[in-house]
């Protein structure tokens, strides 16, 4: 029976320089990225679909090729009348990245609007991941609409993965998004959180405070990534620690988190063993940040 890993969010045009002062389109998202490395990542029994929702204008179509092309399944895609998707531009000032963003009425921040449509849309995944990003763009009752669904597949049998990825610009204010991280975290099997941002917004003073935070939440796996630094996981009271291998020449940042979730999903849903699956999330991001961009091949 074939499987799906179904990964909920936004994904955006992307505008990259290039030489001579050009820019190079892409697409990319964080709950995107993630669904590219896993469809590398898992095996033929494991379909990837993504659910979110685009336009009816060219480009949304281009978007939806590119999934297509990618292999990601883009049968759960809603394409709302007169909307578009969302933009961002990267700058580069003597080599320092800033972003640009044009996302304020994309259509993905109605895909949760219709509360049927996502039921059903859940209702045919195994894996269901998403992110504080996901739930950031929607409005207020949009988020509870989701929460919803997700606890409703969850109580069917998925298996629910979140990646808290704070991002305080993108929420109304910062009581807000805790208090909806916590929330989205109260449904989910595996919570995939980084701690720099954690401690930033949450105030944590180590990884540990970090995954008791979540799992006194009910979370029943923890893993606290941490940049080049030792990694902690918390599986039903148990702790563990990975520590990556140095990566010498960082080329770029760009998903790391988001890869490191792929593979250390893949692997999880393969074995059901932690210190495989945190190798191979670490091995993955070890490759992704020694190249330039989000996507990286080989
Ligand atoms: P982060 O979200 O920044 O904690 O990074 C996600 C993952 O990328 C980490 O868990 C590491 O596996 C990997 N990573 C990030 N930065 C480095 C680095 N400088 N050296 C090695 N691995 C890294």
């Amino acid at each position: 029976m074939m499987k799906r890993f179904l990964s909920i969010g936004e994904c955006m045009v992307e505008m990259a320089p290039a030489a001579g002062g050009d820019f190079r389109m892409g697409f990319a998202g964080d709950t995107l990225n993630t669904a590219w490395y896993a469809r590398r990542e898992l095996g033929n029994d494991w379909d990837v679909a993504y659910f979110t929702a685009v336009g009816d204008d060219a480009i949304s179509a281009r978007m939806v090729d590119f999934f297509d092309g990618s292999d990601i399944k883009t049968d759960l895609i809603r394409r709302m009348p007169g909307r578009t998707v969302g933009l961002y531009l990267i700058q580069l000032d003597n080599g320092e990245r800033s972003f640009a963003y044009w996302r304020s009425e994309s259509a993905a921040r109605r895909l949760a609007d219709d509360a049927d449509i996502l039921r059903s849309g859940l209702a045919t995944a195994d894996l269901i991941y998403f992110s504080g990003i996901t739930v950031a763009i929607l409005p207020p009752s949009g988020r509870q609409t989701l929460f919803a669904a997700i606890a409703e597949a969850r109580a069917n049998g998925a298996t629910i993965a979140f990646d808290p990825n704070l991002r305080p610009r993108l929420w109304e204010d910062a009581d807000t998004m805790r208090a909806a991280v916590m929330d989205a975290a109260a449904v989910s099997d595996i919570l995939l959180p980084s701690f720099e941002d954690e401690a930033f917004v949450f105030g944590d003073r180590d990884t540990k405070d970090t995954a008791r935070r979540y799992s006194g939440r009910g979370v029943p796996i923890v893993v606290v990534k941490n940049g080049p630094g030792e990694m902690l996981a918390l599986d039903r009271g148990t702790i563990r620690t990975f520590k990556p291998e140095p990566v010498t020449s960082v080329v770029d940042t760009t998903a790391a988190g988001d890869s490191f979730n792929a593979a250390f999903l893949a692997s999880y849903l393969r074995s059901g063993d932690l210190p495989p699956a945190l190798a191979s999330g670490a091995n993955l991001a070890a490759r992704v940040i020694g190249q330039r961009g989000a996507l990286v091949d080989g």
